[in-house]
């Protein structure tokens, strides 16, 4: 059963169709564990009935036309007791419910479990059998198991609307479909979407239309002929590693691209009008299932070199689109897993929306979107982008919702949220010279995070005081080997300049986690938890001192800068840190006859062992800067990529609250200075909070800078610590939640508030 379980596991997740993977399991199942039925109900989201969807064993016309309410029949009380029901004689069941058109008073035993998706019942897989039958926990478990792999499947259809299409017949496809992600940047946009394929992806080529059946078979003409020479170039350079029976392998996916063989299939798809990249994933995939099928291990291994085979054919195919790529105004981008790299590919005028399958508030694409001020919406799991292809959607980054055939008067209601943003944005560009300062006179200083060049003319017009963080890994993402030093002085000048005598701090290189260089890959099981930050440049002398030396040359004549140190989690790595610099100073200073002032440095508070460290850390350095994105991320155990914990990233849990506390304290004690550079301090309301435990500085994108400084320049100092009082009091994320969202029940303020990341909806 094992074997099978394997195999049926792997063709569900394999199929790209909702009805294509009910099947598969109903007709498995019933051959697997020897029953007479077996049957999927799945809920239909309107009336919450529980709708026969796909069965082998009860009457095929019952299918669709058969439901059952919460209330009614053994698959109701499944559904409610949300647990498997198993039961010898079903018919005795108080809640047997007889249905004539299914023909089930034939059947006594009977097991049922629910479909379960983030604690959300879809519906109920069940087994019926003619004789008793007292299934066993073997039986349960491969149930269980099965289920929980089409809970997958159906949640996915259900962001695709195809669940919908199914339970409810929306043949056309127009109804409004709504896709739910997570907000990655505020605001609204609404535009044609350009997908971004994640190169040579055979379930992502569905949309890609034929542009007629002669440059379609070019196409895969020269991608088999190209792959084919693949193959050659790579058996002759294992020629010396290889025996004869792996050289036969090679000859295999060689003749597997042959006319007679797969070709035969595709050549005939593409006659019939399909694309080449659809036709030949299509043909690839079905396949795949067949030899996943094989009860021979052997042969179900092949499955593998084919999507291996598939893959490369497809990839030479997308070569072309790559390059052919044309970007309408308004361009939503959509991508599997876009990148901050991805950005620089669109005409920056010609972009207005970001969605992304994968990635999470704090990813560094969300980031980036904030710093540019574009709506975007990230971690909408599920989504089938083919489909989106060409079309119009409206992202809704504040809730980060995206809609598919919006209504009329849905869109009129987008239309007019982006017609008050842009209204709101000019009011506020009237503060940017004014100071942010409350309407009792408390002050705070306001300063920008930057990475891109472009954030400099931005962060100016908007009446920054200064940089509190340039992430300087940003310049070294964009290139294909390390900047050498000059290189980097002319970097860092160019921010420098402009800003005095601003301040600007610095951040040396902070890559690891979710930041690889291209040129410098950093592979491992737990990136985040791996090597990070500080822990690669002290473990790379050359590059900090590069690094240092250049930042220190670059600030020659200026004297506005402060270097800042990521990821640090102890005294010794800051010490060690804090040898090289002094290093790099008196190299400058003594050998090299620089006219050079001390830098300020500082430590970056991100780590949970720094927050109980504080003072020690705080005694030996200028400043503390906390990284609120990586401190939730590390103090909560939550990843602050993934989607599927996105819920769990509360940037104002109490425990990170009571951290940010002590922080700003320990500093002060030592009488540092502390401020906050992570995305807490853009969001209106973590800035009050941030305040009200007296932090110094707050830096934040650019784009946020308006409307924080609007808001403290529009509440009472005198507010704010009965309000830190009592949010630390809370015991949870939504207590606070709930404190702020009271506290700003005035309209005007409300206005003001965009999303906290982990704040949720406000
Ligand atoms: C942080 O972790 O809060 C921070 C500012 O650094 P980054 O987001 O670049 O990791
Ligand atoms: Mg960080």
């Amino acid at each position: 059963m094992l074997e099978s379980l394997r195999s049926i596991v792997q063709q569900v997740s394999d199929s790209t169709d909702l009805g294509l993977a009910l099947e598969i399991i109903v007709r498995r199942v019933k051959q697997v564990m020897r029953v007479n039925v077996c049957s999927v109900y799945l809920r239909d989201g309107a009336s919450g009935r529980y709708v026969l969807m796909a069965t082998q064993g009860l009457k095929r016309r019952a299918i669709r036309k058969v439901s059952l309410s919460t209330e009614e029949g053994l698959v109701g009380l499944v559904a409610t007791r949300e647990e498997p029901i198993n039961l010898e004689s079903a018919d005795q069941h108080p809640r047997f419910h007889y249905i004539p058109e299914t023909g089930e008073e034939k059947y006594s035993s009977f097991l049922g479990v629910p479909i379960i998706h983030h604690r959300r019942v879809l519906g109920v897989l069940v087994v019926q059998q003619k004789a008793k039958r007292r299934f066993d926990e073997s039986d349960e478990a491969f149930l269980t198991t099965l289920s929980a792999q089409l809970a997958g499947v159906i949640a996915h259809a259900e962001s695709t609307g195809d669940l919908a299409q199914l339970t409810q017949g929306d043949v056309d496809g127009k109804r409004e479909i709504e896709f739910h992600g997570i907000p990655g940047a505020p605001g609204v946009a609404i535009g044609q979407v350009v997908v971004i394929s994640p190169v040579a992806d055979l379930y992502a080529t569905s949309a890609v239309s034929s542009r007629g059946e002669k440059l379609e078979l070019e196409e895969y003409r020269l991608a088999v002929e190209k792959t084919r020479k693949d193959i050659r170039d790579l058996e002759h350079s294992l020629t010396t590693h290889i025996n004869e029976q792996e050289r036969l392998l090679f000859s295999a996916y060689i003749q597997m691209l042959d006319d007679q063989s797969l070709g035969k299939e595709v050549l005939a798809r593409i006659a019939d009008g399909q694309s080449a990249q659809s036709a030949w994933s299509e043909v690839i995939l079905a396949h795949c299932r067949r030899f996943e099928e094989m009860g021979d291990a052997y042969l179900r291994e092949r499955a593998s070199d084919l999507r291996d085979i598939g893959r490369r054919v497809l990839g030479h195919m997308q070569e072309r689109d790559v390059e052919e790529i044309v970007f309408p105004d308004n361009t939503i981008l959509v991508g599997e897993e876009l990148t901050a790299s991805i950005l620089g590919m669109v005409p920056p005028e010609k972009l207005s929306g970001l969605v992304s399958v994968k990635g999470s508030t704090n990813s560094h694409l969300a980031i980036l979107a904030r710093a540019m001020g574009i709506p975007t919406v990230v971690g909408v799991g599920g989504l089938r982008i083919g489909r989106l292809r060409g079309q119009e959607i409206i992202v809704d980054g504040y809730y980060g919702l995206i809609f598919l055939n919006a209504t009329p008067a849905h869109r009129a209601h987008f239309e007019e949220v982006l017609r008050e943003d842009r209204q709101l944005l000019a009011e506020l560009e009237v503060l940017r010279n004014e100071p942010a300062v409350t309407l009792d006179g408390a002050r705070i200083s306001l300063l920008v995070n930057t990475g891109l060049m472009a954030d400099v003319k931005v962060s100016l017009e908007r009446g920054a005081e200064g940089v509190g963080l340039f992430r300087s890994e940003v310049p070294f993402l964009s290139r294909d080997r390390f900047p050498i030093e000059e290189e980097q002085r002319k970097i860092y000048r160019d921010l420098l300049v402009p800003f005095a005598p601003r301040p600007v701090i610095m951040r040396t290189l902070d890559i690891g986690g979710d930041k690889s260089l291209p040129y410098f890959p950093i592979r491992e099981e737990n990136p985040f938890l791996g090597w990070r930050g500080i822990r690669v440049t002290l473990d790379h002398p050359e590059l900090f001192l590069a690094q240092t030396r250049a930042m220190m040359k670059a600030s020659v004549g200026l004297d506005n800068l402060s270097i800042l140190l990521p990821m640090i989690s102890g005294v010794t790595e800051l010490e060690e840190s804090l040898v090289l610099i002094r290093r790099a100073f008196r190299e400058l200073t003594e050998e090299e006859g620089f006219a050079l002032r001390m830098p300020k440095i500082g430590v970056m508070i991100e780590v949970p062992s720094a927050v109980f460290l504080a003072r020690d850390l705080a005694r030996r350095v200028d400043f503390l800067s906390v990284g609120s994105n990586d401190l939730t991320q590390y103090i909560l155990a939550v990843d602050r990529n993934n989607s599927r914990v996105a819920d769990l990233y509360q940037a104002m849990h109490p425990a990170v609250l009571a951290a940010l506390n002590h922080v700003v304290k320990a500093a002060h004690a030592e009488g540092r200075p502390a401020g906050v550079c992570g995305e807490l301090a853009g969001d209106p309301l973590g800035a009050t909070l941030l305040m009200a435990m007296g932090y110094d500085t707050l830096s934040m994108n650019a784009s946020n800078l308006l409307r924080v400084k609007a808001f403290i320049r529009q509440i009472q100092s005198k507010q704010l610590k009965p309000i830190l009082r009592r949010a630390l009091k809370s015991s949870t994320a939504e207590e606070v939640r709930a404190l702020m969202l009271e506290f700003v029940s005035d309209p005007q303020l409300r206005r003001l508030t965009a999303l906290a990341p982990g704040l949720g909806k406000s």
